[in-house]
Parts: structure tokens; C-alpha cells; sequence
């Protein structure tokens, strides 16, 4: 296939995957946010992680906890989170964005992403004493996420619970928000990207932000997460908006 027919061949499936989201999201649309993650059935699973390996924001790359290719971008933050999040294994991934754009801004080879993205990835483990797991292959070769999780509660896993939407993963809770700032804008940019739905995304269907809270009312809540973000989404125009969840658990 030709670069040109292949990018044809990949805009028909991009579509068609937004096309097939769609019945899941008028539902979200016409309950709300709360509503509809706190009555899945079994939506405490959603909050029991299975292991702690550190892996990319991408909805690709769901489980444990997340820094945007592993921490590629704030590597001495990823140094720090290591030990502080009991992480027990370091991911990378296959066609890492966060690895490409680090490629891009250090002036290398964006076509070699994926090298430099485990070449961190292992050494953030030397560094931190924990194994370097694996190089995971992802399911699609764009992002499908609607939505971005901004986790407070560090306990929120993405592929345990049907009806869950794939979405990034914001490890709120292993971060200061100023880090945390930076990786959903990291989103943000692959999102509404030539990678991911970009312009699909509208006023009427936006990438929703969803702040997941701390039950306990003296962690990291719903509310004060969405006032965090609410500088970031003023900022993103209409075709971002953000909703809190509270975990139920
Ligand atoms: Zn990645």
C-alpha cells in the first residue's frame, strides 16, 4: 500500500470506530458523566489495579499507572515516581506519541520513536531498580480515545469493566498538578491531532476530560480536580469539556 492510500485506508477505520462509539456516548450524553460510570455493573473492579508497572498515557496502554511514555518527557519526575508509587515494572509501547514528540524536540529521528522509547524505558529501570517488562504492541494504529481520565484516586484501570470507555490515563495522584497540567495537554495535542479523532471533535461531541475523585472528602475530589483543570479546558476552546466522577469505592 502507498503512504497515500494507506492514510486513506486508516481515516475510512478512524471513522468508522468514532461511528461505532457513538451510541455509547449519547448514552453518557443523555444521563451525565456521574450517572453512567457509577451504575456499570461492577464498577468497583475499575478500581483495583492489577499490577504496578508504569506505562504511556495512552488508551492503548491500559492498567497500572501512566506517565506519558513512561515518563520520557519528565524523566526526572519518573525517577521520583518510581519509588513513590511502588511501581514494580516499567512499559514502552509501540508507536508512542510522547516518544516522538521527545524525538522531535531533541532533534532525532522521529522515525526511530519507538527506539529511543524503550531506550528510556530501560533505563528508567536500571536507574530504579525495577524490570523493564515489555514492549507492548497496541490494537490500532491511532487513537480512539473520546476521553481522558484524570485520575486522583491512582487506582483507576480502564479495561476491567464493560462499558467503560478506552481513554488516557492521568496518574493525578502520583503527580503535582503542574506535571499532571502538562501530560493532559500532551493529550490534548495527540487527541485533537492528525493521530487521533482531531477534528471530529466539536462543541457538540468533545473530548471529554473526567476527573476521577477520592470518595473521602479530604483527597483528591471530583471538585477540586476540575478546578485544577479548568485554566487548561477555558483554554482548549469548546471541543474539550470536563466532568467529575467520584469513585464509588
Ligand atoms: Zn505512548
Amino acid at each position: 500500500m502507498t503512504g497515500e492510500k494507506y492514510m486513506e485506508h486508516a481515516r475510512d477505520s478512524i471513522d468508522l470506530n468514532w461511528e461505532q462509539q457513538e451510541p455509547l456516548f449519547r448514552q453518557i450524553n443523555e444521563v451525565g458523566v456521574q450517572s453512567y460510570f457509577e451504575n456499570l455493573p461492577q464498577i468497583e473492579q475499575a478500581f483495583q489495579l492489577r499490577d504496578r508497572g508504569l506505562r504511556c498515557i495512552d488508551e492503548r496502554t491500559p492498567g497500572g499507572l501512566h506517565m506519558a511514555g513512561s515518563g520520557i518527557l519528565d524523566q526526572e519526575r519518573a525517577v521520583k515516581l518510581v519509588p513513590e508509587a511502588q511501581i514494580d515494572g516499567i512499559y514502552s509501547h509501540e508507536g508512542c506519541g510522547a516518544a516522538a514528540f521527545f524525538a522531535k524536540q531533541a532533534g532525532l529521528d522521529v522515525l526511530q520513536a519507538d527506539n529511543y522509547g524503550i531506550e528510556w524505558a530501560k533505563k528508567l529501570a536500571a536507574e530504579t531498580g525495577v524490570p523493564y517488562v515489555d514492549h507492548r504492541k497496541v490494537d490500532k494504529p491511532f487513537h480512539y480515545a473520546r476521553v481522558a481520565y484524570y485520575d486522583g484516586t491512582g487506582r483507576f484501570n480502564t479495561d476491567s469493566v464493560e462499558g467503560l470507555p478506552p481513554g488516557f490515563v492521568i496518574s493525578r495522584r502520583f503527580l503535582d498538578a503542574q506535571s499532571a497540567l502538562n501530560e493532559l495537554g500532551i493529550v490534548r495535542s495527540i487527541a485533537l491531532g492528525d493521530h487521533g479523532f482531531g477534528l471530529k471533535f466539536t462543541p457538540e461531541s468533545p473530548l471529554l476530560v473526567v476527573a476521577v475523585g477520592d470518595k473521602n472528602p479530604s483527597g483528591n475530589t471530583s471538585e477540586k480536580l476540575l478546578v485544577e483543570i479548568s485554566e487548561l479546558l477555558k483554554q482548549s476552546g469548546k471541543r474539550v469539556a470536563g466532568y467529575g466522577f467520584t469513585a464509588p469505592v
